[in-house]
């Protein structure tokens, strides 16, 4: 078992990606703080851990709130045992249907200052607040593991998703940056890039993306056909990544195996990373 009997927070935990990571942990020993802001998709993980045999508790929380994650952190050191094992994976696409308008849908005046604001809070900030707030704890025990999710969205650009992928731009850099602050406590700090998983936050993206994309709006494609043909045009594997891959990667990460591994980010997507 690579993480066995270490203790674990998955922020997003609720999620398609976060439950795929809080399993594969847990798979491989690790007890699971599964912290997400619905608390109802939480609890459900929690339980799932549970049916592995590890312990696991349900955490509601807003990353965006400085007082929510220390209570995060606070609660799963006291209800688990420590913490040794920070994952962030809460995320948002920031593609909201009020943002789309029904025509130039490309043009970057359309880009509401409120979605970009929203997205940087949960993607960026939230972050930031997840690898501050663990940081006394890994400091004093002198290690740790820290594993921020950004995307392939962030190595490359993007015409419709222009907030989220300098949003994850900047959780690479600041997962750089958090590794050399932390390399002297003995702390790896690591990003995951993954490709196209088809989770609720895709399945909401492909309806409004079909809908005003230029290139598929009219194109007679479902939702679901479109996303294919993105899968089979900018995915070299011409498949669809799984939560598992990215909960296989997290759970690399977080092991022993990757000791000498710290301010990296690893592309899960199929080659997409090179298109
Ligand atoms: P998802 O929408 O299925 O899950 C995201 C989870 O984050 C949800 O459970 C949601 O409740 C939670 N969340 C949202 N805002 C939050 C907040 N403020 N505080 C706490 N929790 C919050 O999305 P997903 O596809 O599982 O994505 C998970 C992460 O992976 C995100 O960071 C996303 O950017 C990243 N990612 C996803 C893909 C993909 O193809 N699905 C690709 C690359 C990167």
């Amino acid at each position: 078992m690579k993480v066995k009997d270490k203790i674990a927070i998955v922020t997003g935990g609720g999620g398609g990606l976060g439950e795929g990571i809080a399993r594969c942990l847990a798979e491989e020993g690790a007890h699971v703080a599964v912290s997400d802001y619905q608390l109802d998709l939480a609890e459900k993980v929690a339980g799932k851990v549970r049916e592995t045999g590890r312990r696991a508790i349900a955490i509601k929380t807003d990353v965006t709130s400085e007082t929510q994650v220390q209570q995060m952190v606070d609660t799963t050191v006291k209800e688990l045992g420590g913490l040794d094992i920070m994952v962030c994976c809460a995320g948002i696409s920031g593609f909201s249907p009020a943002a789309v308008p029904s025509e130039d849908a490309l043009l970057i005046d359309n880009i509401r200052v409120e979605d970009w604001d929203a997205t940087f809070a949960v993607n960026v900030k939230g972050v930031f607040l997840c690898n501050r707030a663990a940081a006394p704890v890994f400091r004093k025990q002198n290690s740790g593991r820290i594993v921020n999710i950004s995307s392939v969205a962030g190595r490359r650009p993007s015409d419709f998703l222009v907030a989220y992928a300098t949003s994850k731009a900047a959780v690479i850099a600041f997962t750089q940056s958090m590794a050399l602050l932390m390399a002297p406590h003995h702390v790896n700090v690591n990003c995951v890039c993954p490709g196209i998983i088809y989770t609720p936050m895709w399945k909401e993206g492909s309806e409004l993306l079909v809908k005003v994309h230029p290139a598929l709006k009219n194109s007679g494609l479902g939702a679901k056909e479109a996303l294919d043909m993105m899968v089979q045009t900018l995915i070299p594997f011409k498949k669809y990544q799984t939560a598992e891959d990215i909960g296989k990667a997290v759970t690399f990460l977080s092991s022993s195996d990757a000791e000498e591994i710290t301010g990296q980010s690893l592309n899960v997507c199929g080659g997409m990373a090179f298109n």
